[in-house]
């Protein structure tokens, strides 16, 4: 096993876990299921091992909800937090949400994916390229 790099958790503290290894590229994410399910206007998720994730805490409060087939949205069942993306297509990882962590990322995004479908209110693009659909910066990995 390698060492810790970063710790997370959800907001009522329910759930905590931490993370060995490093985190994939990521970016923001305007589609609309991450929308919804982050109830703002763009995700930032980053690829993980998911056998490089341990949950110290409250792994069984997790909930799971199948947001589009074979993808799974799952989110601590007390407070409702995003927690992490599941899909049936990568079971060896996980996508964690980053906001849910405690410690530093230590990394930059690297582009805006699904701009199309991003709400009409966020427009800042900053130095970040900017794709329609997916960004091949942040689908390479999977
Ligand atoms: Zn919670
Ligand atoms: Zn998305």
């Amino acid at each position: 096993m390698g060492e810790v790099t970063h710790r997370g958790s959800c907001n009522c503290g329910a759930v905590r876990f931490e993370i060995e290894g490093t985190l994939g590229p990521f970016g923001f994410c305007h589609c609309r299921t991450c929308r919804k399910a982050s109830g703002t206007a763009f995700t930032a998720n980053a690829s993980v091992k998911r056998e490089n994730v341990r949950f110290l805490n409250g792994e069984d409060t997790i909930r799971r909800y199948e947001s589009s087939p074979g993808v799974f949205r799952c989110f601590c069942g007390t407070c409702g937090s995003p927690i992490y993306k599941e899909s049936a297509e990568a079971p060896g990882t996980i996508r964690i949400r980053l906001g849910t962590l405690d410690t530093d990322v230590g990394a930059k995004p690297l582009a805006h994916a699904f701009w199309d479908e991003k709400a009409d209110w966020y427009d800042l693009k900053g130095d970040m390229p900017v794709y329609e659909t997916w960004a091949p910066e942040l689908t390479s990995k999977k």
